[in-house]
């Protein structure tokens, strides 16, 4: 197994962390039981900030994982979802301009390396991503 490690990101000028946890641990942090109906890979906590991700994956699952959530994450600091129309053009925009951004944080992650990363985007291209000034309350769960 992979050496458990935290890190530290910069987000929209947010300070977001990476946590590995165990599954005890993210169970109190979405306020369920430990059991087995209740196996979280991923969370995504928009109130503290945090990512945290289950620390016994399989390293290619823990990748996967953290893409996803740091998807979540994108879309908590950058756009809205109120009467969000989904179609592919909007699809294809949200993998075009968070998709060097995560896969950066993604890669400093694996690589071991603490650098802080600052990345910022100036001007979503589509109308509907618009900068929340707040973050999202509660926490994804995937
Ligand atoms: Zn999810």
């Amino acid at each position: 197994m992979e050496r458990k490690k935290d890190m530290k990101f910069k987000i929209n000028d947010r300070d977001w962390e990476i946590v590995e946890a165990s599954q005890a641990k993210m169970c109190e942090v979405e306020g369920v039981e430990e059991d087995a109906r209740n196996k979280f890979f991923g969370l995504c906590c928009y109130d503290s900030q945090t990512i945290y991700i289950w620390e016994d994956l399989h390293p290619q699952q823990k990748r996967e994982t953290l893409l996803h959530e740091l998807f979540h994450c994108y879309m908590g600091v950058y756009c809205s979802f109120e009467d969000m129309q989904w179609n592919i053009d909007i699809i294809c925009n949200l993998v075009g301009n968070s998709h060097d951004i995560i896969h950066k944080i993604v890669e400093d992650y694996f690589n071991n390396s603490n650098t802080k990363i600052e990345m910022t985007i100036d001007t979503p291209s589509i109308a509907l991503l618009k900068e929340q000034k707040e973050p999202l309350k509660g926490k994804m769960i995937c």
